[in-house]
C-alpha cells in the first residue's frame, strides 16, 4: 500500500518534528494537512510552498489542540484521514511542588488529550476507507523520566498507554497504532530549554548541548526531523502492517541505558 494520494494529518506541524514528518509525507505524494493554533500568512504560505515543492496537495488548517472540539473539527475539516500523526506538544520545566497548574493542564491537554479527540474522530474515517495509521509522537520521556518534567512525562507515558488501547481496538482491522519515541531533536521546543539550562548550570550553549542534553543520549548526536519522517513513513509501509501497539525509539540509545 503506497502513501501516495493518502491524506496525512499532522498536528502541530508548522515547525520542528511535525514539519519534518509532513515534508516526508509530501515528498512521497501524500495529501498533507498542516496544523497549528495560529492562522498567519506564514502558515498558509508554508502549505503553498510545500505543495509547489512536492507537487501534491498541502493544506493548512488552524485548530487549537488544547481544545477537544477543535481537535475533532480539524479531522472533520480535512474530510479524510488515512494517516494521523499526533505530534503537537509543549514543554514546561519546574519542580513538582512549584509546577504551575495552568502549565500542567495545558501540557496534559495538548500532549495527551488532543490525541484522544483526533483519534476518536479519525477512526471512523479510517474504517470507512479500509486502511489507517495512527502514529503518536511520544518521547524517550514516555519510557523513562527526568526531574522537573512531571506533566510532560505523565502525558508521554499516557499517550503510550492510549496507543496500546487503540491498537487492541483495531487489531483485526487494517489499521495500526504505534508511538515513536524520539530522544533529543534540535527543534524550537529544545532550543527554548537551552537558555534556562545555561543559567541553571552556569554553562555556555555548547556545554549545555554536549554535557547536559546529549549526556543522556549515548550517540551524543541529536536525532533529526528527517529521521523521524522516515520512521513515520516506515510505519505506513506494508512491512509494518503487523507492527501495532508498540513503540519505536529514535533516541541514539537513551532508553538502552
Ligand atoms: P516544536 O515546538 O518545534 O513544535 C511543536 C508544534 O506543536 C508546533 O508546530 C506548534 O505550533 C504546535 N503546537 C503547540 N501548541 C499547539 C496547540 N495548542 N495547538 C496546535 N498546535 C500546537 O517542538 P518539536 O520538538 O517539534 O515537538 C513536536 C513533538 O515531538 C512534541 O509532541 C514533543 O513532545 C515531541 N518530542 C520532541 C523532542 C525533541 O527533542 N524536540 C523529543 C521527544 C519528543
Amino acid at each position: 500500500m503506497s502513501v501516495e494520494g493518502k491524506t496525512a494529518i499532522i498536528t502541530g506541524s508548522n515547525s520542528g518534528i511535525g514539519l519534518g514528518i509532513a515534508r516526508e509525507m509530501a515528498r512521497v505524494g501524500a495529501h498533507v494537512i498542516l496544523n497549528s493554533f495560529t492562522d498567519s500568512d506564514e502558515d498558509h504560505s508554508l502549505a503553498a510552498d510545500m505543495a509547489r515543492e512536492f507537487g501534491t496537495d498541502v493544506r493548512y488548517i488552524q485548530a487549537d489542540m488544547s481544545k477537544g472540539d477543535q481537535c475533532r473539527a480539524l479531522i472533520e475539516a480535512a474530510g479524510a484521514c488515512d494517516i494521523l500523526i499526533n505530534n503537537a506538544g509543549i514543554q514546561h520545566v519546574a519542580p513538582l511542588d512549584k509546577f504551575p497548574v495552568a502549565k500542567w493542564d495545558a501540557i496534559i491537554a495538548i500532549n495527551l488529550n488532543s490525541s484522544f479527540h483526533t483519534t476518536a474522530a479519525a477512526l471512523p474515517m479510517m474504517r470507512k476507507a479500509g486502511w489507517g495509521r495512527v502514529i503518536n509522537i511520544a518521547s524517550a520521556h514516555g519510557l523513562t523520566a527526568s526531574p522537573y518534567k512531571s506533566a510532560y512525562v505523565a502525558a508521554k507515558h499516557g499517550i503510550i498507554g492510549m496507543t496500546k488501547v487503540v491498537a487492541l481496538e483495531t487489531a483485526q482491522e487494517p489499521i495500526t497504532a504505534n508511538a515513536i519515541c524520539p530522544g533529543y531533536v534540535l527543534t524550537p521546543l529544545v532550543e527554548a530549554q537551552i537558555p534556562d539550562t545555561m543559567a541553571k548550570y552556569d554553562m555556555n550553549r555548547e556545554d549545555v548541548i554536549k554535557k547536559v542534553m546529549l549526556e543522556r543520549q549515548p550517540s551524543r548526536e541529536f536525532a533529526t526531523v528527517e529521521q523521524l519522517g522516515g520512521t513515520a513513513l516506515f510505519l505506513c509501509s506494508d512491512a509494518a502492517a503487523q507492527i501495532t501497539g508498540t513503540t519505536i525509539s529514535v533516541d541514539g540509545g537513551w532508553t538502552a541505558l
